[in-house]
């Protein structure tokens, strides 16, 4: 079989362009360093800790539907596992990079620290763009990569869950393969699949309901009125829309939202059950008559109270940071403030809820789900999301309280309040051999 040497890496490069893949490792980094020094960590211990475990490159042919052989590129990535298992999601987008991946793996150990779930940190990732592939070819894919880092998985080591670009389908496929190898169903092996085979009720809503619990919660300990309250949204895939909804449920005033091609405003607040049942018919939120359309950066720009950025890293930098009006930010995304634009955001006194704490009802549900799972025994969905308020609540106020009592801000906060839990396991469980 001959594989032409242009299709080696699916047409992307294996990394991706410096500028941005980088950047969310060096923004890790930068907010790891600040943590570790508030910390006092020893040498040794912060030299550990802002390094990942274990790291796996996997190259893979897969046969597209012409019959033609590609080639792709992905990663699994174990950043710590002092705290449990580890967890998180695996990405499918064009760009992804060994850094990029290195960055929300980090993120995910200080994540699951933040919620105090017994979980470490993971991410994956394949270089391909699942809107070039038909189902057909994206289950290839899937099934492929699944078995090339199976090496690293496992129910009681690491258990994956959607991110851009995959979902509870993704999530099904990796199971069904991982269960094909062991001979018999293995349900816990991954999150956010689907319920008919085990998934868990609310897993879907979790992490746009977890950000809307959380900026009530804020505004509560503010001091601030939520009913009315002005909320702007970029980024519409699965968590954006949902905090758009919960936040119009919770009686917030959603005045904007937007997606790749662009966003839409209305000061009155947009009607969001319409928008919806748009987005449900055409995939897009383009051409709704609901409101004006606006470019992502004036959405940036909009006076309002709450500015969800929920779409991907490296969005609040330098260059938007200034033009930012609202008086709080809360982070959807993982890593969509630079340390740059972090800096603006604190000098303009805007409240910025970090990523670490903000996002993190995802992989509390995905905990739900797991020790559902394991148990073969299922909780209902009000129980799932009292329990998912509860603990974003609770994680709210430890991280508040750590950075009143420190003086410093809630993603600094954040990530003394992780990084120092883990840090503190670690010392416990002691240094083998
Ligand atoms: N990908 C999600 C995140 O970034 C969820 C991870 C999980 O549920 O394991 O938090």
């Amino acid at each position: 079989m001959t594989i032409k040497a242009k299709s080696a890496t699916n047409g992307a490069p294996v990394h991706a362009p410096k500028s941005q893949a980088d950047s969310a490792l060096v923004t890790a980094l930068t907010q790891f360093d600040r943590a570790a020094r508030i910390l006092e960590l020893d040498e040794g211990d912060a030299a550990t800790l802002r390094t990942c475990q274990r790291e796996l490159t996997v190259n893979f042919p897969v046969k597209m539907r012409d019959g033609k052989v590609r080639n792709f590129t992905g990663f699994r990535v174990h950043h710590n596992t002092s705290r449990g298992p580890t967890k998180g999601g695996i990405r499918y987008a064009p760009h992804v990079s060994l850094d990029e991946v290195r960055a929300l793996a980090m993120w995910m150990t200080w994540k699951c620290a933040v919620v105090n779930i017994p979980y470490g940190g993971a991410k994956g990732g394949v270089l391909v763009d699942p809107k070039q592939h038909n189902l057909h070819e994206l289950e290839g894919i899937t099934r492929r990569y699944t078995t090339e880092i199976s090496v690293l998985l496992s129910p009681d080591g690491d258990i994956p869950a959607p991110d851009m670009g995959t979902n509870a389908q993704t999530m099904a496929w990796i199971m069904d393969t991982y269960s094909m190898h062991r001979g018999h169903s293995v349900p816990a092996i991954v999150t956010g699949k689907p319920l008919n085979i085990g998934g868990s009720a609310g897993r879907h809503e979790a992490t746009g309901r977890g950000v809307m619990f959380t900026v009530r919660e804020a505004f509560r300990s503010m001091g601030w009125t939520f009913e009315g309250a002005r909320v702007a949204v970029q980024g519409f895939g699965n968590v954006g829309s949902i905090t758009a909804i919960t936040a119009h449920e919770m009686g917030a005033k959603v005045i904007a939202v937007s997606d790749i091609d662009g966003g839409l405003h209305n000061s009155r607040g947009i009607n969001m059950p319409r928008l919806r049942q748009w987005h449900k018919e055409h995939g897009t939120i383009k051409g709704f008559d609901g409101g004006d359309w606006i470019t992502n950066a004036e959405l940036f720009g909009l006076k309002t109270d709450v500015l969800i950025p929920a779409a991907m890293e490296n969005q609040l930098t330098s260059q938007t940071a200034p033009t930012v009006r609202a008086r709080m930010v809360a982070e959807g995304a993982n890593g969509p403030t630079t340390p740059e634009g972090d800096a603006i955001l604190n000098d303009k006194g805007i409240i910025v809820i970090p990523d670490i704490l903000c996002n993190a009802g995802g992989v509390v549900v995905s905990y739900f789900e797991w020790v559902q799972s394991l148990q073969q025994l299922f909780w209902e969905e009000d129980d799932i999301n009292s329990r998912l308020e509860k603990i974003m609540i609770r994680s709210y106020h430890d991280v508040k309280d750590r950075a009143d009592s420190l003086k410093i801000d809630l993603r600094t906060g954040a990530q003394v309040l992780g990084i120092g839990r883990v840090a503190e396991a670690s010392r416990t469980r002691g240094l083998y051999p």
